[in-house]
């Protein structure tokens, strides 16, 4: 028989949510009556706004016509969605559509841009950090061994309360590709210009390329607050920055990411990673589905932006109810910024998986174990702000007496 791939026997322990899903559905079925609310994994609820709906459904509608059907699209993703993005997203930053790449999503472009660089490449991730980096790298060969208490080949910044969840660089290797997320999941840390710009910095001089994952821009609040790694000066030397409509658009299960790759960018004997990842999408992907590009162009114009704001509003609203609650639990820290979904709690001396099942058993609470975003991780828990609000609100009645 063929051998297996030797990176998925180096994969530790299933991947995260299915085991939180595995655990729910087993407390389900001890307990068929319990009504679960799910603040765990990060999916959106709220509904596609009608705007963006109605965007699709005609475009849909007209593919069933001579005149409005369209097969496979303009090689790079519709020229009017890049135009589109450049200007919404990267209205100072000068990103030409030619940088600018729509796709599936942002895993999915997480897992491509491995292959743009092969399995000799170091990796750092910050730590915790969404567990795509390193399943990814692990899955690709690049993260080497499991040696027990994490990968060879990665590196891990500790982002901890006490460096206010901006790691200490000084552990990178020359030549990395440094995964970075802000505003962050799961800790929630939306670093500051200052911050990036010590990142980008240390990426210039050392060699690394920083796949800059801003999935959550959108919920940043604070103005003063970068919401590209292209708002700072010579990131388009060192850096790829993935997006998504998942997360400020509910585009979870329509699927619309993008990619920016800047023509600055190079690898170390001087070839263009933008042609390179020009030619990988053609040859590797062929293109988004139509009618999600459709939904974009209504999300990202005016009618469009308003509402998406409006459903932001309403997650960071909902944030804003868990914190208040969760700031009355005795032995916890709680961390929350405004500017992400996400409120990130420690329980100083307790295990991550034993609070997960604790919440869920005395409150019916699925929230998400800290531990599964890696080793810093452990002692906390991620509590997201997706939800209707009555669920949100029920959740937290239950959330109020609970002591560890
Ligand atoms: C949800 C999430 C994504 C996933 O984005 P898709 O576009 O749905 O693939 C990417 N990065 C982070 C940090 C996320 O939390």
């Amino acid at each position: 028989m063929l051998q297996r791939n030797p990176g998925f026997a180096n994969l530790t322990a299933g991947y995260l949510f299915p085991e939180i899903a595995r655990r729910k559905n087993e407390y389900a079925k001890s307990h068929p009556d319990a009504k679960i609310i799910s603040l765990g994994v990060g999916n959106t609820t709220e509904p596609l706004t009608p705007h963006i709906a109605k965007a699709m459904s005609d475009y849909a509608l007209a593919l069933g016509t001579a005149q409005g059907y369209s097969g496979y699209g303009e090689d790079y993703g519709s020229s009017a969605l890049r135009k589109k993005i450049a200007e919404e997203f990267y209205p100072g930053e000068n990103i030409d559509p030619d940088e600018v790449f729509p796709s599936d999503g942002a895993k999915c472009d997480i897992a491509r841009i491995q292959t743009l660089f092969g399995r000799e490449v170091n990796v750092a991730v910050q730590d915790p950090s969404y567990p795509v980096y390193v399943d990814g790298s692990v899955i690709s060969g690049a993260a080497g061994a499991n040696s027990g208490t994490g990968y060879e080949g990665i590196v891990y910044m500790p982002c901890t309360a006490e460096n206010d969840f901006f790691p200490d660089l000084s552990q990178v290797k020359k030549n990395s590709l440094i995964y970075f997320c802000s505003p962050n999941n799961p800790t929630g840390k939306a670093s500051t210009k200052e911050e990036l710009s010590r990142l980008v910095e240390f990426a210039l001089k050392n060699e690394c390329v920083i796949i800059f994952d801003a999935a959550y821009s959108e919920f940043i609040s604070d103005p003063n607050l970068p919401k590209s790694i292209f708002q700072i000066e010579g990131a388009k030397r060192c850096a790829i920055e993935v997006q998504s409509l998942s997360k400020p658009a509910g585009f979870t299960g329509v699927r619309l990411g993008w990619s920016v790759v800047p023509k600055d960018l190079k690898f170390s004997g001087g070839a263009s990673v933008n042609k390179d990842w020009k030619r990988l999408m053609t040859t590797l992907f062929n293109g988004v589905s139509n009618i999600a590009q459709q939904g974009a162009l209504a999300a990202l114009d005016e009618i469009g932006r308003r509402e998406m704001r409006s459903v932001i509003e309403y997650y960071l609203e909902n944030a804003r109810i868990i914190e208040k609650t969760v700031r009355k639990w005795k032995n916890a820290e709680v961390f929350f910024t405004g500017n992400s979904p996400y409120l990130w709690i420690r329980f100083a001396g307790q295990k991550s998986w034993d609070i997960f099942d604790k919440i869920l058993d005395e409150c019916r609470v699925v929230i998400t174990p800290g531990a599964g975003f890696g080793p810093a991780g452990e002692s906390f828990v991620r509590i997201n702000a997706f939800g209707h609000r009555a669920d949100v609100e029920e959740a937290c009645r239950r959330l109020e007496k609970f002591e560890i």
